[in-house]
């Protein structure tokens, strides 16, 4: 597989002027995949500089929104005959089968770049006839324009698919971007950077400076002409790039963490129900910010969904990422490998039962075997905090007002499922719980065409849908006097 482990900056691809690189690591075998080159401010500087220029050049700042739709549709064409290699990098990197980028998260990027490739002509101003000024009559035009240049920052867990839910609004809005994957998942991201330069994408309008974090992440923040930094990643990081763009107010998004609560009814079907509970928690070896990682049981059935669920655990086949049986991968990272140990260590101190689960599965790679913890109080450790990995926490509620209640006692409100056969109990649930999306019976990734986003610890603006337009446009009036 050829593997574009270099910079992009104003369309070439480049080392870092001081020679900088790091691994990338396979999580399933801890060996190393490639060196990658790690950007610092030289090239975040230089990104910046090609892509402002970009912005304001005859090439895409002059270019209709029909013509950008073409170059999205372009994008996603290529991406569609790429799909196997894109989905083998990000499995390859992350750790996780190969079948799920490959089912799941190129057929969304793929869907999202053509949805706003649909938008990108379509974004539109409006004429507002005024009352008289003084006498005179106005109009005011309130026009709709790009944003500028775009900081683009990504997380190491789903990085084709967030990659292209902000790649998509800020190009078809006209807009240029900067854009820092995660060191642990670099690569699929700067395979995309290949394939946008093959579409015609003007040179500069893209440009992919992989770098750490605290170096590069801190540097797009406070740059003066970065115009929006878009961010998915932890509420953590997310507070400081916050607070690092307040003193030069800059548009900023925030998609970040959450502990989405998944209410089993008393009436739910169980045999739907339970492949679908444990899909919401499992996939993705739990590495998912809309992971339904607080579930909440009918005290009647409790005995029986720590059963199902423990049986679900179970059946996940762990291994390598590209083996057809495996259904379960590595963690991304020995850190998260450590970390959902030490949470599954903290949570039985408190008082929760490991009912399957709870430990390492072989000895190289970072895997943690799927886990169902009982017997969870809602003010434990392991149902506050974020894990972002294969942990179930089950609690047993016994009215549903009790239910709603616990719910919505979290900081997160990024997504919630409900599992009912109760139409009206459906539709009571899902105007209850505080969340940005709510799922009843059933769970997945969000349609681009409707906004995704929380409030609180899971951010602040929303991405996809219209309202991702809205995200790197501005609006503008011009008043005509008569
Ligand atoms: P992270 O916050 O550690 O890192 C995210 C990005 O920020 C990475 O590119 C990282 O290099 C960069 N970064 C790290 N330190 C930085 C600093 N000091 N200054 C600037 N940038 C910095 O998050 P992660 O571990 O990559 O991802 C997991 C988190 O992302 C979870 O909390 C998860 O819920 C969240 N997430 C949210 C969504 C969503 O749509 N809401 C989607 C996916 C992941």
């Amino acid at each position: 597989m050829n593997i574009t482990n270099q910079i992009l900056i104003d369309g070439k691809f480049l080392d870092a002027a001081d020679g900088d690189t790091a691994p990338v690591i396979n999580p399933v075998d801890e060996s190393t995949i490639t060196e990658i080159a790690v950007g610092g401010k030289a090239e975040v500087n230089a990104a910046v500089a090609a892509a402002k220029t970009a912005f304001v050049s005859e090439a895409w700042g002059n270019m209709s929104g029909w013509d950008r739709g073409k170059c999205l549709n372009r994008l996603a064409d290529l991406i569609e005959k790429d799909a196997e290699t894109i989905a083998r990098l990000e499995a390859l990197e992350i750790g996780r089968p190969y079948v799920e980028p490959f089912n799941v998260d190129v057929p969304s990027a793929i869907a999202t770049l053509r949805t706003y490739a649909g938008y990108a002509d379509k974004i539109e101003g409006r004429q507002v006839p005024g009352p008289d000024h003084f006498g005179r009559p106005i109009t005011a035009i309130v026009e709709r324009r790009p944003i500028g240049v775009a900081a683009i920052i990504l997380p190491w867990n789903a990085p084709t698919m967030i990659a292209c839910w902000k790649l998509g609004p800020a190009l078809a809005s006209g807009c240029t971007v900067v854009v820092k994957p995660a060191m642990e998942a670099p690569l699929a991201v700067l395979h995309l950077g290949k394939l946008i330069l093959e579409a015609g994408i003007p040179a500069g309008v893209v440009n992919i400076v992989p770098g750490r974090g605290s170096v590069v992440g801190d540097l797009m923040a406070t740059h003066k002409d970065i115009n929006k930094v878009s961010f998915t990643g932890s509420p953590r990081v997310g507070a400081r790039i916050a607070t690092l763009c307040a003193p030069l107010f800059k548009k900023l998004t925030l998609e970040l963490g959450g502990k989405g609560p998944q209410i089993i009814c008393a009436d739910a079907d169980l045999d739907a129900a339970i492949p679908g509970v444990a899909m919401n928690i499992f996939a993705n070896q739990g590495e998912i910010c809309a992971a339904g990682s607080r579930i909440f049981v009918h005290r009647s059935m409790e005995e029986e969904v720590v059963k199902r669920m423990a049986a679900e655990a179970d059946s996940r086949k762990l291994g390598n990422q590209f083996d057809e049986a495996t259904s379960m991968g590595a963690l991304v990272s020995k850190a998260q490998f450590d970390s959902v140990l030490r949470y599954i260590k903290t949570g039985v101190s408190e008082g929760a039962r490991i009912a399957t689960g709870g430990e390492r599965y072989g000895d190289i790679g970072y895997f943690v075997k799927p886990t169902v913890l009982a017997g969870v109080r809602n003010d434990m450790t392991v149902a506050k905090e974020e894990i972002f990995g294969p942990v179930a926490a089950l609690i047993a509620y016994d009215t549903l007002e009790e239910a709603i209640a616990l719910a919505n006692d979290t900081d997160y409100a990024l997504s919630a499922n409900v599992w009912t056969r109760d139409f009206s109990t459906a539709h009571r649930l899902a105007k209850a719980i505080d969340a940005g999306t709510v799922w009843v019976n059933g769970g997945g990734t969000p349609d681009p065409r409707t906004a995704w986003g929380g409030d609180r610890q899971s951010g602040i603006g929303k991405e996809l849908g219209w309202a991702g337009i809205e995200s790197y446009t501005k609006e503008r009036v011009l008043n005509f006097l008569y």
